[in-house]
C-alpha cells in the first residue's frame, strides 16, 4: 500500500494577458479545481494502481467536502484531520506566455498534527511505501517519516516546494529523495554549500552529479529534470536492484501541453510502482514507469484530474 501525507488546496486559476501589477485591475478567464502536491500525488498513485491512503488536514467547509468526494471518487482511503481553519487555497495567475504568479493560503494544511499523522501511520509495515512533501508542517512530516521507518516501510520524500525548510534529520529519514532541479539546487546550496543554477543541472556531467548526490544524502536520490527526464544516484551499499550507482533516463517523447503537476505524477507513480513490488525489484524499472506516467500527464491540462491511469501508460509504451 501507499500512504501519502500532504496538502490539499482548492486552486483558483486566472489566465490573463499579463500578470497583474501592484494597483492594477485586469480581466482574466477563471477556472477552479483541486490541487496541492499531496492530493495530486495521491491521485497519481491511485490511478497508477496502488491502494492509496491520503493523510491530510481539511477545513469543515465546501473545499473540505470537495476533497473528500473527489478523493473517494478516485478510490482514495481519505484520512482527513478536520480543522476550524479553512481548507487550503492557491491563487494562480498565468499570463499569455505561460508564466505564473502563485499565492498559497496554507489554511488547514498548516494544522496537520504529529499525533494525527502518527496514528494514521500505525498500520504501515514492510513492503508499504510512505511518500511526503513539504507543504505540510515540518514536525508532521518528520513524525510520518520516523513512524514509517520504525514500521519497516520504504520512505520517499519529495522536497517540494524549493523554499520549504529542510534539516539534516529530515533528509536522513528518507530512503529516497525526489527533488526537481530547482529543489535539488536549493538542497545543494543549503546542505552541501554548492551553488548550481537549476537550468544547468541537466547538463552537468553524471559523475559530478552523482558525487553531489552522495554528499547530500546517504540514500537514493532521484532528480527530475523536466523534458530532460530523470537522474538517479544510489550509494554503493543500497543499489536497490540497479547494477549501476548512477544513470540518466531520457524523457518520453509526448505531445506535452501542460507540465503542471508532472513532478507530482512522477512521485505518485514511482511510489505506486515500488509498492506493487513491496519496495523491491529493479529500481530503474520503477523509475521508468514514473517517467512514462509523468510524460502522459503533460498531455492533458491540469494537475490532479489530468493524471493518466496505469492501463493508459501500459497501452502507450509497449515493451
Ligand atoms: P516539476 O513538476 O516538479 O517541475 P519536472 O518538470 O521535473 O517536475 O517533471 C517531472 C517529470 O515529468 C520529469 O522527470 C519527466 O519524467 C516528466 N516530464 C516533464 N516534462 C516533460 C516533457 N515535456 N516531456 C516528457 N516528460 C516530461
Amino acid at each position: 500500500n501507499v500512504t501519502i501525507v500532504g496538502s490539499f488546496n482548492i486552486d483558483h486559476v486566472w489566465r490573463c494577458e499579463t500578470l497583474p501589477a501592484a494597483g492594477a485591475t485586469i480581466a482574466g478567464q477563471y477556472a477552479t479545481g483541486p490541487g496541492g502536491k499531496g492530493f495530486n500525488q495521491a491521485i497519481a498513485a491511485a490511478r497508477a494502481g496502488a491502494a492509496t491512503r491520503f493523510v491530510c488536514a481539511l477545513g469543515t467547509d465546501a473545499g473540505g467536502a470537495l476533497a473528500m468526494s473527489l478523493g473517494k471518487a478516485d478510490g482514495l482511503d481519505m484520512r482527513a484531520q478536520a480543522t476550524e481553519v479553512p481548507t487550503g487555497t492557491a491563487g494562480i495567475y498565468v499570463d499569455a506566455r505561460g508564466r505564473n504568479s502563485i499565492v498559497i493560503g496554507a489554511g488547514a494544511n498548516a494544522q496537520l498534527s504529529e499525533a494525527f499523522v502518527q496514528a494514521q501511520c500505525a498500520e504501515l509495515g514492510h513492503g508499504d511505501v510512505l511518500l511526503a512533501q513539504l507543504e505540510s508542517p515540518l514536525e508532521a512530516v518528520l513524525a510520518a517519516l520516523r513512524r514509517a521507518r520504525q514500521q519497516g516501510a520504504l520512505t520517499l520524500l519529495n522536497t517540494a516546494p524549493a523554499n520549504a525548510p529542510t534539516s539534516a534529520e529530515l533528509l536522513s529519514l528518507a530512503d529516497v529523495l525526489t527533488p526537481n532541479e530547482t529543489e535539488f539546487a536549493a538542497l545543494l546550496a543549503r546542505h552541501v554549500g554548492e551553488r548550481l543554477q537549476p537550468e544547468e543541472i541537466g547538463e552537468v556531467d553524471g559523475n559530478r552529479l552523482h558525487h553531489l548526490c552522495r554528499e547530500l544524502h546517504h540514500g537514493s536520490v532521484v532528480v527530475t529534470l523536466g523534458s530532460l527526464g530523470v537522474f538517479v544516484s544510489h550509494a554503493e551499499d543500497t543499489l536497490r536492484g540497479d547494477g549501476k550507482s548512477f544513470y540518466r533516463l531520457s524523457a518520453e517523447a509526448v505531445e506535452a501541453i501542460d507540465s503542471t503537476g508532472a513532478g507530482d505524477a512522477f512521485n505518485g507513480a514511482l511510489a505506486a510502482s515500488l509498492a506493487s513490488a513491496a519496495g523491491q525489484g529493479v529500481f530503474a524499472d520503477h523509475v521508468r514507469f514514473g517517467n512514462r506516467f509523468a510524460a502522459l500527464s503533460t498531455e492533458r491540462e491540469g494537475a490532479a484530474l489530468a493524471m493518466p491511469t496505469r492501463e493508459q501508460v501500459l497501452a502507450r509504451f509497449a515493451d
